[in-house]
């Protein structure tokens, strides 16, 4: 099997520093493995992408010396292959209409309990109150979200491995762990053809990705992931989650930091070599 990674990103912003360390560490990877290096533009969020920033992802990957496959998948032309994923969960049973807002789950979700989290990887852990609605039923203006307990009772032995130094090793997925930290996430968005957890799934899987190079932000999302994977019958890929890239001052490098944006340096007169310098000496952080 040919070994096969990616690089991610959502053109919602300039390419700043910590994204050239994960494209390029993809990118090695790739090459020390004889494999594929293959882009992909996260871009269901159309209301926030915008070709510019696109147009700029492959000029920046460009001067740092990458190459990649094509053609380049971009989410924003997947609205069938999410539609079908959808559609597998349907049949199954496993998907609900909610037309809760962030007030009314706020409203239902139980008073704190010391210790318990409120919040999971996808934000707010959802209370169920929209749980018994039928997605036929369905208001125009519902998100589907996947009936987890559902989903989990269907599933057995649910484990990945992880490749990258931070986790090392094999995980298994304990069930009411993930119950009481997930939730029942979000599967279609409004306004959306789809949402984060549904595309990163279908498009690695038809990508054909067999390792997910990503940073360790997205770490606790994985086990969505592999549930995703499991009940749609595709194959679970190997996880890299590699460090972050901090700024002087510990905080997380974010999209908006224009100051640190890859075409800002370049801009600046900063050479391609400046650039992987300063990614590899900078403090990485888990
Ligand atoms: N599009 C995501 C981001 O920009 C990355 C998704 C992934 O690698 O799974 O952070
Ligand atoms: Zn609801």
């Amino acid at each position: 099997m040919t070994f096969k990674t990616r690089f991610a990103p959502s053109p919602t912003g300039p390419l700043h520093l910590g994204h050239a360390y994960s494209a390029i560490l993809a990118y090695e990877q790739a090459k020390a493995q004889g494999g594929q290096f293959l882009l992909r533009i996260e871009d269901i969020d159309q209301s926030r992408s915008r070709p510019h920033w696109e147009a700029q992802i492959y000029e920046d990957l460009e001067w740092l010396g990458l190459t990649w496959e094509t053609p380049v998948m971009r989410q924003s032309d997947r609205t069938s292959a999410y539609r079908a994923a959808l559609d597998k969960l349907q049949d199954l049973g496993l998907l609900y209409p909610c037309t809760c807002r962030r007030a009314d789950i706020e409203a239902a979700a139980s008073a704190p309990q010391e210790g318990v989290s409120q919040f999971g990887p996808d934000g707010r852990i959802y209370p169920g109150t929209c749980r018994h609605k039928k997605v036929n039923d369905a208001a125009s203006d519902a998100v589907l979200r996947l009936n987890l307990e559902k989903a989990l009772d269907l599933l057995e032995n649910l484990t990945f491995s992880e490749v990258g130094p931070l986790h090392e090793g094999t995980h298994k997925i304990n069930k009411s762990n993930m119950l009481r930290d997930v939730g029942d996430v979000i599967l279609l968005r409004r306004g959306m053809n789809s949402s984060y957890h549904l595309s990163v799934v279908v498009d690695d899987a038809d990508q054909g990705i067999t390792q997910v190079t990503r940073g360790a932000d997205l770490w606790e999302a994985t086990q969505i992931h592999v549930v995703l994977q499991r009940l749609l019958g595709f194959s679970v890929p190997a996880y890299h989650h590699h460090d972050l890239i901090r700024d002087d001052a510990g905080k997380r490098l974010a999209k908006r930091d224009d100051a640190k944006s890859i075409a800002t340096f370049r801009e600046q007169g900063a050479s391609r070599s400046d650039v992987y310098e300063m990614i590899g000496r900078k403090p990485l952080v888990p």
